[in-house]
């Protein structure tokens, strides 16, 4: 009796329970109206976001346009001052020369494709003919730089400067054919070339050229030469003028003339030749002389 007691009651509590269970499962009756609007503002939250996310990616990547714009801006900018460099102009002249360092100093030029200006010693030339004709030859220009060297003999009066000019001219023209005008005095126009000289000078048709980097390279050491010759070159530039470097026809330069080639080369300088019907530059000898032609 009891035991049949406890099942019924054992049964009804499994019915009881087996609703529960059903019901709890029955999806929860949701009114359409509801339903649409909870699905509308899981929409809503939905597009919400989409366009966060999508303003997030076009804000991103209008920046990264923004900077890819200044990048180019930059790049832009940055062109025509590489462009004027290539346009800067520099003159390479040796004194003193031909010697034998020539060859030397013509393998490098001819290494960056540079050309130079070399005012020579007419005892040099005859001394190294060959190193003449290869100047020539690899598109050099030639100048005058006198026969002695010497301050007392060269400036001694007009006419010995003359004859020096005059001399180195025949000299250069009978080894090569060259007939040149361009000259350079021996330690440079000022204070020894005065206004009778430099008259009897331009009557005969020479262009006289002064420089405006001293590389001192006959008192610096090889690679302290090429530093002294490059701040000046920069700072030259910087105002706007033209570089007409002086150097010499020896060992010691020659060894380090890469260093300076290089430089010029990476920086955007163009070598060029002393050209004749240029207005040639003269050292300012405030009123102890005058401009040659003017
Ligand atoms: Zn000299």
């Amino acid at each position: 009796m009891l035991k049949e007691y406890r099942l019924q009651i054992i049964c009804v509590f499994l019915i009881i329970l087996v609703f529960l269970l059903i019901d709890s499962n029955k999806p929860k009756t949701v009114s359409s109206s509801d339903y649409e609007t909870s699905n509308e503002k899981l929409i809503e939250v939905d597009l919400e976001n989409v366009i966060e996310e999508v303003e997030k990616k076009t804000a991103s990547e209008n920046e990264k346009k923004a900077e890819q714009d200044n990048k180019t801006a930059n790049e832009n900018e940055k062109e025509p001052e590489q462009d004027n460099k290539t346009e800067i102009t520099v003159y390479l002249t040796f004194d003193d020369g031909p010697s034998s360092a020539s060859h030397e100093i013509l393998d490098t030029l001819q290494q960056f494709n540079a050309k130079a200006t070399f005012f020579m010693l007419e005892p040099a030339m005859r001394a190294y003919p060959d190193m003449v004709k290869r100047m020539i030859k690899e598109g050099h220009a030639v100048g005058l730089h006198g026969v002695t060297h010497d301050r007392d003999k060269f400036y001694q009066s007009e006419q010995a400067a003359l004859n020096e000019m005059r001399t180195g001219q025949a000299t250069l023209e009978q080894i090569s054919g060259v007939r040149t005008h361009l000259i350079r005095s021996p330690f440079g126009s000022v204070p020894y070339l005065t206004d009778s000289f430099r008259t009897v000078l331009e009557n005969d048709g020479f262009k006289l050229w002064d420089w405006n980097v001293d590389s001192s390279d006959w008192n610096l050491s090889a690679d302290e030469y090429v530093q002294h010759v490059i701040s000046q070159v920069e700072e030259l530039v910087q105002a706007g003028g033209t570089p007409i470097i002086l150097m010499h026809d020896r060992g010691e330069t020659a060894s380090h003339l890469s260093i300076l080639l290089s430089y010029l080369q990476e920086h955007g300088y163009q070598t060029s030749v002393i050209d004749e019907s240029a207005e040639p530059y003269n050292f300012n000898c405030y009123n102890r002389c005058y401009r040659i032609g003017k």
